[in-house]
């Protein structure tokens, strides 16, 4: 079947869907970092991502977090909800790790005191720069009630999978959240979309604290497929995948 593409981003191409208001998320092996300055294609990465997020987000929408997922086609595209994506970035953070430790000084793995939230405008040309409640509201990015919204749901999130994680044995150390607006007789409704995976999270061993996320792509350690499959493994999910790819 041809289908129609949507949009493509680093890691995903979007693609129409079956019917009005459903669209496919195609997940790509293609890997990049530091604002796409380092690129490269991970063989089988993207199966693993659209694995780990049709679990995870179902398990959200469990505890009562809307969300765009709607169901796993195959190996590498999932069926979603069609949103309008809310044009920030929610960086949620329980460690220090990664951007904020040269910005602000911190020391990698150091416990931050109480979860974080950061906003950051969705712009790759800008590098996606931190952007405090004010400048989303002001530029008209989202309302004050939207991001009350989002605030509120993603704290219940960070708690729900920090929990998760723990009891597979791994550590949250940070993630990345989207949310868009899903059209409603009444309005719209502010929904989780995009993924949850180790390409947007920060995944730690508990015992031995290696690395089981995209860092081993950013900081070239190797051995990431091997990481997302432990994950994968550890969530209880059936590994399978793509042949010849
Ligand atoms: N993140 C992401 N996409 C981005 C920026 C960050 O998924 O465009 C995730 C990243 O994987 C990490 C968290 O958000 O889990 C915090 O990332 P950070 O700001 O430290 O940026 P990085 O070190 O990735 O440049």
């Amino acid at each position: 079947m041809t289908r129609t593409p949507l949009y493509e981003g680093k890691a995903k191409i979007l693609f129409e869907g079956p019917e009005a208001g459903l669209i496919i998320q195609y997940f790509k092996d293609d890997a990049t970092a530091y604002n796409a300055q380092k690129k490269d294609s991970i063989s089988q990465k993207g199966v693993l991502n659209n694995l780990i997020s049709a679990h995870l987000l179902p398990a959200l929408g469990a505890i009562g977090i809307p969300h765009h997922f709607v169901e796993r086609l195959n190996l590498r595209e999932q069926l979603v909800k069609q949103v309008e994506i809310v044009p920030i970035e929610v960086i949620v953070r329980n460690v220090a790790a990664g951007s904020i430790c040269s910005r602000l000084g911190l020391t990698e793995g150091e416990a931050l005191p109480a979860p974080l939230i950061e906003f950051c405008l969705k712009d790759d040309a800008l590098g996606d720069p931190v952007v405090a409640r004010e400048h989303i509201t002001v530029l008209g990015y989202a309302d004050d009630d939207e991001l009350d919204e989002i605030v509120y749901l993603t704290e219940k999130i960070n708690d729900f999978l920090t929990g998760l994680f723990f009891a597979i044995g791994v550590r949250l150390i940070d993630f990345k959240l989207e949310f868009g607006r899903l059209e409603s007789e009444d309005g719209y409704e502010i929904i989780l979309a995009d993924e949850i995976s180790p390409d947007n999270c920060r995944l730690w061993d508990s015992q031995t604290n290696e690395k089981m996320d995209k860092d081993r792509f950013r900081r070239d350690l190797g051995g990431l497929v091997e990481a997302y499959s432990e994950i994968a493994k550890r969530l209880g999910l059936n590994i399978e995948f793509e042949a010849n790819s």
